[in-house]
């Protein structure tokens, strides 16, 4: 008998793709007839899809402008911007 608990444990991996034809085909019709596992299935692919973003956000590679302009363009600038503020403050 395929159950709820053995669903849970299996919507992970099938959500990841990782499972097999046989393990596949019982989930696919569990989730047909069981209305709470499919609620556990599409909360789950939120989460992995949030933690998904969240380790994307941490590799991702320094702005163009940090690249690209050296170091003494980059204190130019934030002087100018400095300059700037002071005197629309005035
Ligand atoms: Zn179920």
């Amino acid at each position: 008998m395929f159950t709820c608990k053995k669903a849970a444990v299996l919507l992970s991996k099938y959500l990841d793709d990782d499972l097999s034809r046989g393990e596949w085909l019982k989930l696919r019709f569990h989730l047909l007839i069981c209305r709470a596992c499919r609620m556990i299935r599409r909360q789950l692919a939120l989460q992995k899809l949030i933690a998904r973003r969240l380790g994307d956000e941490d590799i991702m590679p320094p702005s163009v402008a940090q690249l690209t302009l050296s170091l003494e363009s980059r204190q130019r600038i934030k002087a100018f911007i400095k300059v700037h503020r002071e005197n629309s403050h005035l």
